[in-house]
């Protein structure tokens, strides 16, 4: 609670970009304050989804590029799991698993590298920001594509007046979409 208030604060919003009537919340400003990069880091840990005191409920981490990278690391150290770089279209190399999903204007397209989820699998995804779901969404396709659970969803900041919530509800209890 604390937390959250103190990155409504300091978090810096860009009104009207990349395009207007979009309010862009910019981790930039996290990074820049390092004692307020720590709290952050400190409190999605908490958020982790836990077994018992050393043990989690996900054996993987998926991270978006390229924000989701900056604390993505900072979970996948503190758990222990191996990590899953998810990026848009022809930035990985070797075999890929893809899938399309909607954007505002058009389709978009995210990847992972084939042959990192595997069935029994429990992948946790974390992103900076949840807006429309739209993003986060296709990384539970590209998990059930390969046969694997999605054990949650981890989120700096869930922007609550877009349906982000709701579409991710389809692939796990409310209590697994947590944000800051
Ligand atoms: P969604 O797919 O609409 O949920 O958008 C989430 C994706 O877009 C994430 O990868 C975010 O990094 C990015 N994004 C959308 N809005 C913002 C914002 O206000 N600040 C930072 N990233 C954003």
């Amino acid at each position: 609670e604390e937390c959250r208030k103190i990155l409504k604060e300091e978090i810096k919003t860009f009104p009207d970009w990349p395009e207007k009537g979009v309010n862009f919340k910019d981790v930039q400003s996290i990074l820049f304050n390092p004692e307020l990069a720590l709290v952050t880091s400190h409190y999605l840990q908490e958020l982790l989804p836990k077994k018992d005191s050393n043990s989690f409920l996900f054996n993987k981490i998926l991270c978006f590029d390229a924000r989701g990278f900056l604390f993505g690391f900072d979970l996948a150290k503190a758990s222990n799991t191996p990590m899953i770089l998810a990026r848009k279209h022809g930035k990985l190399p070797g075999e890929v698993v893809t899938q399309t999903f909607e954007k505002e204007y058009g389709l978009d397209e995210i990847q992972v590298q084939a042959g990192l989820i595997n069935p029994g699998d429990k992948v946790l995804i974390h992103d900076d920001l949840l807006a429309t779901g739209g993003t986060a969404g296709a990384a539970a396709e590209i998990i059930l594509k390969c046969g694997a659970e999605i054990a949650g969803f981890n989120f700096i900041m869930d922007l609550s007046f877009l349906p982000g919530r709701k579409v991710l509800q389809k692939y796990v209890h409310d209590s697994k979409i947590q944000a800051l």
